[in-house]
């Protein structure tokens, strides 16, 4: 992935103000930061989102994220942490290489979760037993997820 933004950080081709770094995952500091302490934690092996990784990476990708989150909390002496990952260009990621936001959130900013972005929806209670019913069955057909299933059937819901 010789084109990837977080591949040449990785590399340390591009600078980045890193915080955080060992074997497999590296944290640096966002350099459009929604507020001082915003920073990413990726893992070094490139994957394209959370989907395409395996389990073991994933945990430890997590297991960073979370001190990562402990530690903006401590140090920048955050009221909240926001976490925030994105899959896929309908979510809105941007760079293609998995990373996952750590962000220290403040009260005097108002508190909002990051989910307000999106208005809720009003769904009856019969179009959510369907999708429970689908997600359960999608669930069962899910083990572990190393390669991304390149025959995924489309779902489509109707809100
Ligand atoms: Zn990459």
């Amino acid at each position: 992935m010789e084109e990837c933004l977080f591949c040449k950080i990785v590399a340390g081709q591009i600078p980045a103000e890193k915080v955080y770094e060992d074997s497999d995952v590296i944290a640096f500091l966002d350099i459009n930061p929604r507020n001082p302490g915003h920073t990413l934690v990726i893992p070094k092996k490139h994957f394209s989102d959370l989907l395409e990784m395996d389990d073991e990476y994933a945990m430890k990708l997590f297991v960073a994220v979370k001190r990562i989150a402990k530690a903006i909390k401590d140090g920048i002496k955050a009221d909240g942490i926001s976490i925030s990952q994105s899959n896929g260009r309908a979510a809105g990621q941007v760079v293609n290489h998995m990373h996952v936001h750590v962000i220290p959130r403040f009260f005097n900013e108002g508190p909002v979760g990051l989910e307000s972005i999106l208005p809720t929806k009003k769904i009856d209670q019969g179009s959510m037993k369907n999708i429970s019913n689908i997600l359960k069955e999608a669930i069962s057909k899910v083990s572990e997820v190393s390669k991304p299933a390149s025959e995924k059937k489309e779902m489509e819901f109707e809100f």
